[in-house]
């Protein structure tokens, strides 16, 4: 439809002016916002839905994949290592597994990666208490809109919920939004996932005796590569960043997981639904144009300025540093992206998507915006220091 109206002129009021705001609060906003808190910055996040966590709490996933390499190796730490930690403290799973809690041998890591299965209700509770604790002002309900510009730099967030349209303004911010919001507001260059997404209704299950999660639409497995034959749940992708094409998916999938539960009532009577996902469970939508794009064949690379270490969640002994570059561009001054939207191609993508690797660039982000105004001026040196301080190994060649 090419109709088109004019939007009145409106004065908006300014009625945050934090240090740092960061936008969404998934994992990746919730770690910036803990990392540029405890490094003294006022710090406001924005986030649309009505608990913190995005797609590892309002979209139900529950599992924290490995922060090892598979071979008995640690690489990622800092605030990765405190989530996944926080994120079992009541359960599902008691403990961390137990050769990394009793940091055993090498050998008998191996047996099992660092990686755990949480409760997302726990999850969305416990870190929104933690961020409180840590007097981070979070700022539910409240979709930002759009931004305003000045000097390659954003003035402000337009931010929209029931008080009407206002503004924020910030001397930095972080764009945790998984779309690279920030950026396409800005009308920065932002790339799309050239595959889309499969589609996917996870949901939790009753069964009588205790409550399942239910990965239904489970494997992120292109036509192409397929070995075994786990049929798709429609034979359709999305891409995530159109409404009209983002409620299709959600009615598609809100269809899907209820077929799925009155044939598993047949079998089993007592079964009943917990929940369903309160997001569009999409994996790869849009991400930045940064100053360096992370590839999936960039594994060993010693990168000059790396803010940390991810391992791949799918090959063992597969390990990537991270460039500070990945994370913003030089064209939006005062602008950083953390988890799911930061640069790379699409192989790294599937790897740096997941909950460890959001938590890593996420604690990059929110440390450096916390410590400048610019993030291409920002000495490397001075915030691979912050990073190791607060934990963080930031090498592979430290990699013990
Ligand atoms: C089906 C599926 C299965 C997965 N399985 C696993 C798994 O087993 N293990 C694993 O580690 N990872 C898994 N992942 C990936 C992982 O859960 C996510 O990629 C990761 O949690 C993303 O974190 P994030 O903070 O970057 O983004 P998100 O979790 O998407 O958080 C972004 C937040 O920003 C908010 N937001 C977005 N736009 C705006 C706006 N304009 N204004 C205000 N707020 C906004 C959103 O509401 C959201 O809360 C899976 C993903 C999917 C879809």
């Amino acid at each position: 439809m090419s109709d088109y109206i004019q939007e009145n002129t409106k004065e908006i009021p300014v009625k945050y002016q934090p240090d740092v705001a960061v936008a969404g609060g998934g994992i990746a906003g919730i770690a910036a916002a803990l990392a540029a808190a405890r490094n003294g910055a006022d710090v406001l996040l924005i986030e649309k839905q009505c608990m913190v966590g995005g797609l590892a709490t309002s979209g139900l996933i529950a599992g924290y994949l490995p922060l090892c390499d598979g071979y008995g190796h640690q690489v990622s730490y800092g605030i990765a290592e405190e989530l996944l930690r926080l994120s079992i403290r009541y359960g599902a799973q008691s403990e961390v597994p137990l050769a990394w809690l009793e940091k055993k041998e090498e050998t008998e890591k191996q047996k099992k990666r660092y990686e755990v299965q949480f409760n997302p209700q726990y999850m969305a509770l416990l870190t929104e208490q933690q961020l409180i604790k840590e007097h981070v002002h979070i700022l539910y309900d409240s979709q930002i809109c759009g931004v305003t510009c000045k000097d390659d730099r954003i003035a402000e967030l337009l931010v929209e919920n029931k008080s009407g349209r206002l503004a924020v303004r910030a001397k930095t911010y972080v764009d945790a939004t998984g779309d690279a919001d920030l950026y396409w507001y800005a009308k920065h260059p932002t790339r799309l996932f050239s595959k889309g997404n499969i589609l996917a209704g996870w949901y939790y299950f009753y069964d009588g005796v205790q409550v399942k999660l239910r990965p239904l639409g489970f494997a992120e497995v292109f036509e192409e590569e397929k070995k075994n034959t786990v049929k798709p749940l429609v034979n359709r992708r999305f891409y995530g960043v159109d409404g009209q094409e983002i409620s299709e998916l959600l009615l598609l999938s809100h269809e899907a997981v209820l077929k799925d539960i009155m044939e598993m009532k047949k079998e089993k009577p007592a079964m009943e639904p917990v929940s369903i996902a309160g997001m569009p469970q999409l994996r790869m939508t849009r991400c930045i144009q940064g100053e360096y794009e992370l590839k999936e064949t960039d594994n060993d690379v010693d990168f000059p300025d790396s803010v940390g270490m991810i391992a791949d969640w799918r090959k063992r002994g597969m390990v990537y540093e991270i460039p500070y570059r990945s994370l913003y561009s030089k064209k939006l001054g005062n602008v950083i992206s953390a988890g799911r939207c930061i640069c790379t191609d699409d192989g790294m993508w599937d790897i740096s998507r997941v909950i460890p690797p959001c938590a890593v660039t996420g604690e990059a982000a929110g440390t450096a915006a916390a410590m400048t105004t610019d993030f291409g001026e920002l000495s490397y040196e001075r915030l691979a220091k912050r990073l190791r301080r607060q934990g963080q190994k930031l090498k592979i060649s430290e990699i013990e």
